[in-house]
């Protein structure tokens, strides 16, 4: 390993809370009696259901598919009767149609059996098993996983995404620590499969402990290292850890296969890697559960379409007053106000803010053009003026000043001395500025 610690320009050094859980070990978290299975969990084409109401089902079974590309099937993550097929709150605040199973009293753990040797697994048998399994992207864009398993251009650098720069978040990091052979193994798979020469882990070097284990697992193979990451926020975010790690610019808007990289999420390629080695599909994962009032925090497999009720009082949540419940993190993590709101694919985490931490959106204030937004851009914007155009509906400023570029980091906001929810503004006008772009 190259003891350099390596970044990106911009960004900002924000307190990153994960002393609350990065020491505690993965557990399983109890069943519920019924999960909330969206048919769309990833970027793409929704499912349609194979199952209807009343029908039993088994953990593991297949519920939901698309023949799109991209597309990835969905599969019951307990045993039991589906009770409904309607639409439900989703974490995006929107409604999607679900399968809702109520679990019976059948098996509600899916039986970890051996089906393929890991040495003898052809680049085919791994790219169906990770179609089949419906492996999504793990770590927030939620990417049908089998549609990177075969670039169309010639790809020499996977990048493992260890960063987990959000706050709270350590789900990443102690999947690391725990299961780093299996993420090696797995890195093997993605490597022969995408044909790259090199495989980079970029870890932020805040996880000593992740960096030592990955470490270990790739003593005397070529072509895998280990990148030491500075802890700055957003290093995860694709460009900035391409850049990071290998020192290529990234143009805006350009795809990471154009830059010869692909860039997989750390739990993405464990599920991966279980999909192909234990035809075991995408039914629970590990997400963290934090804040500093959750009298039992901890890194928990959760099954898919577990409402985020059953997480709270599992983990002893019950006075919510005032606070805030986050589905992911608290820079890119959606608010939720429906706490039956199921835990998707790409769900990494829920956090409790408590009162002294949520900001109140009405009380924001006029821009004093301190400059801070734009120092801190690690897009090189001016989040200043997109956000006024933004807020004042003039869509064609707005897209002029570039505001499809926004990787709505959530550093802007969270830097403006005058409180301005400058990516609420962002994200409120994007979907306008699109119908623009298409005119
Ligand atoms: S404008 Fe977008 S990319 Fe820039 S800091 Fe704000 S949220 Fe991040
Ligand atoms: S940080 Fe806030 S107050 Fe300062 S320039 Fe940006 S929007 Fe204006």
């Amino acid at each position: 390993m190259t003891e350099e610690v390596k970044t990106f320009e911009g960004g900002a050094h924000i307190p990153h809370f994960k002393i609350y859980t990065e020491a505690k070990p993965i557990e399983k978290l109890s069943s519920p009696s019924e999960v909330i299975i969206p048919l769309l969990q990833h970027s793409g084409v929704a499912c349609e259901p194979l199952v209807k109401e009343g029908d039993k089902v088994k953990i593991g079974q297949k519920i939901g598919e698309s023949e799109e590309f991209f597309s990835a099937p969905v599969h019951a993550s307990v045993s039991g009767t589906v009770k409904a097929i309607e639409p439900r709150t989703v974490p995006t605040g929107g409604q999607e149609t679900c399968i809702v199973i109520e679990a019976d009293d059948g098996p509600q753990e899916f039986e970890m059996k051996q089906v393929r040797d890991p040495e003898k697994v052809t680049v085919e048998e791994y790219r169906e098993c990770v179609r089949e399994g419906g492996v999504a992207g793990m770590g927030g864009a939620g990417l049908p996983t089998h549609v990177q398993t075969s670039p169309r251009q010639p790809v020499d650098t996977l990048l493992l995404n260890g960063a987990e720069c959000e706050p709270f978040l350590t789900c990443d990091h102690r999947l690391m620590v725990e299961r780093a052979a299996d993420l090696v193994k797995g890195a093997e798979f993605l490597m022969k499969s995408i044909g790259a020469k090199s495989t980079i882990f970029g870890i932020e070097v805040n996880k000593p402990d992740a960096i030592k284990a990955v470490q270990d697992q790739i003593e005397g193979k070529t072509g895998f290292e280990v990148a030491p990451l500075e802890v700055k926020y957003p290093q995860g975010f694709k460009s900035h850890l391409i850049k990071a790690c290998t020192g290529r610019d990234v143009p805006r808007g350009a795809r990471s296969a154009e830059l010869g990289c692909i860039v997989r999420n750390v739990g993405t390629t464990v599920a991966a890697y279980e999909a192909t080695v234990y035809d075991k599909p995408l039914i629970e994962r590990i997400i963290t559960v934090s804040g500093p009032n959750v009298p039992k925090p901890g890194n928990y497999i959760i099954k898919i379409g577990t409402p985020a009720s059953h997480i709270l009082k599992a983990c002893g949540v019950e006075d919510l007053e005032g606070s805030k419940v986050v589905l992911g993190g608290p820079m890119t993590g959606l608010a939720q106000t429906d706490l039956e709101v199921p835990v998707v694919k790409s769900t990494t985490g829920v956090v409790v803010l408590p009162p002294n931490m949520v900001r109140e959106e009405v009380d924001y204030m006029d821009c004093v053009r301190c400059g801070k937004c734009v120092e801190h851009c690690p897009m090189i914007l001016y989040p200043n003026q997109i956000s006024t155009f933004a807020e004042a509906e003039a869509y064609e400023e707005a897209l002029e000043w570039d505001i499809m570029d926004c990787i709505e980091c959530g550093i802007c906001a969270y830097i403006c001395p005058s409180y301005r929810p400058i990516v609420h503004m962002i994200q409120r006008a994007k979907p306008e500025v699109e119908k623009l772009q298409k005119r």
